[in-house]
Formats: structure tokens, sequence, C-alpha cells
């Protein structure tokens, strides 16, 4: 038996970095993932890489700041798949500027895509969620939401709401059987932080508070992710995950 044996996941922002990773691993271990993104070309090619591989997966098109595209891929992904187990709130957008450069417009834009994103997809799942006796929601946050870092104010603003969001949803979904947990990945090898590792300068001052010495590649934090999707993890609710090789210890 496989981890996550035919659980049915949508994973927003599944198309590159750690959401594909998470959406490759997820599949790998049994469930019929969606993934959801605004990008459509690497979207697809994440559904073929898994399809090549043997496992399940559709692509959605789906941009988090949308309500209508929410309440449409839910609706596609219970037709085809009769229900959803877990949501995976991955996708996020980075803008580093110190606070008092930080435009009004970045602000919100951020916002919208970190934290009202969150917001919207979580409720757009609940009532499948019900129906189906319960689930399962994991928002990724940052240790930028539990740590001040330079240049970072929005960013880390969103992080923070995010981590406070899944406590107030623990609470308010516990009674529908609904567990909702965050993850708080450290410094990973992504695009987003292509810029921030792409000198030796760069890479120290980033680095530098990271007890392991070195960023992470997005399959360690998925491994955590595919824990709290799993039904190992059936105890674990309004948690904060930290995935940081040290960062915050
Ligand atoms: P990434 O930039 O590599 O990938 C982000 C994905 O989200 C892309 O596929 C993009 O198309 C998609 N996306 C962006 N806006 C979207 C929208 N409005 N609707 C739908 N999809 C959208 O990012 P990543 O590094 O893999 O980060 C994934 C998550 O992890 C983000 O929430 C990020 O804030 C968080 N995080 C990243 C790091 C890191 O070091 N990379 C650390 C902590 C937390």
């Amino acid at each position: 038996m496989k981890r996550v044996q035919d659980k049915v996941i949508l994973v927003t922002g599944g198309a590159m970095g750690m959401g594909q990773s998470h959406c490759e691993l997820l599949a790998s271990q049994g469930a019929w993932v969606f993934v959801a993104d605004m990008d459509a070309a690497k979207g697809q090619a994440t559904v073929d890489g898994i399809r090549k591989n043997g496992g399940k997966a559709d692509f959605i098109s789906l941009n988090v700041t949308k309500e209508a595209d929410w309440n449409a891929a839910v609706s596609r992904i219970v037709e085809r798949a009769g229900r959803i187990d877990v949501l995976i709130n991955n996708a996020g957008i980075l803008i580093l500027k110190p606070v008092q450069d930080t435009t009004s417009e970045e602000w919100d834009r951020i916002f919208d895509v970190n934290v009202r994103g969150v917001f919207i997809g979580t409720r757009a799942v609940i009532p499948a969620m019900q129906r189906n006796g319960g689930g399962n929601i994991i928002n990724i946050s940052s240790i930028y939401g539990l740590v001040g870092a330079p240049s970072a104010s929005a960013y880390e603003a969103s992080k923070g709401a995010v981590r406070l969001f899944t406590k107030s949803c623990a609470v308010d979904l516990a009674p529908f059987n609904i567990r909702v947990n965050s993850v708080h990945p450290g410094v990973i090898e992504t695009a987003m932080t292509k810029d921030l590792l792409s000198t030796p300068e760069m890479r120290a001052a980033v680095l530098g508070p990271t007890l392991l010495k070195r960023p992470a590649k997005p399959i360690e934090v998925s491994q955590a992710v595919l824990f709290l999707a799993s039904d190992e993890s059936s105890f674990v609710h309004g948690a904060e995950l930290v995935v940081d090789g040290g960062y915050t210890a």
C-alpha cells in the first residue's frame, strides 16, 4: 500500500519548483494529482512527466486569485474524481524590497496571491470536503512567516497571515473532520530563490542562519508534505511543520 494511495489531491502552483516536486512525489505514492497553475505549458509538462512514470495526474488551469477559477476547478475535480481529499495551497510569489521602497501595488499583489488565494481556495473546497466526511488542507507558509528577514516585509506579512489563517481554520473546520496545517520551508533551490543564491556572497548571506549550511532541494520539503497529506499524520492538526535546516532553531 502506497502512502497516499487513491487520494485525490489538488496542488496549486504545481507547474514548477516545490509544487511540481510535491505533485511528483504524491503521484509516485499512489495519489491522483490535479496540477493547478496559471502556466499551462509547464503544468502540462509536469502532468506528462508523472504519467510517463506510471502516475495519475491532470492539469487544471487556475489563477488562485480568481474565484471563478476556483469554482470551476473544484467542480471539474469533483465531477471527474468524485471528491477532493487534500488541498495543498502552494502557489506563492515573492517581491524583495525594503519596506520603505515597497509600493502599495506590490503589497496588494503579494497579499492577493499569498493570502487571498489561500483563503478563497480553502473556502472553495470546504463543501466538497464536508460532503466527503472530511478533508485535509496544507498551507505552504515559510520561515519568513516565523522570523524577520531583510527586504521582505510584504512577503513576511503574507506568510505570517497564512500561519495564523491555518490555525483559525483548524478551529473552524475541526467539527467537519477537515485537518489544516502549515509548512514552513527554509531556503529551497527553486526559480524563486535563483537570484538570491546567484553569487557566493549572496548565498553566504542568505544561508548564514541555516545551521546545515546549504539550501534544500524541493524534494526535502515534499517529504514533509507527503507526511501531512497521508494518514500517518492523522492527529496532526493546526500545527506548523518547519523544514528549514535549523534556520529558526
Ligand atoms: P516557484 O516560483 O518556483 O513556483 C511557483 C509556482 O506558483 C509557479 O508554477 C507559478 O506559475 C505558480 N503561481 C504563481 N502565481 C500563481 C497564481 N496566481 N495562480 C496559480 N499559480 C501561481 O516557487 P517555489 O519556490 O516553488 O515556492 C512555492 C511555495 O513555497 C510558495 O508559496 C513560496 O512562497 C513558498 N516558499 C518558498 C521558499 C523557497 O526558498 N523557494 C521558501 C519558503 C516558502
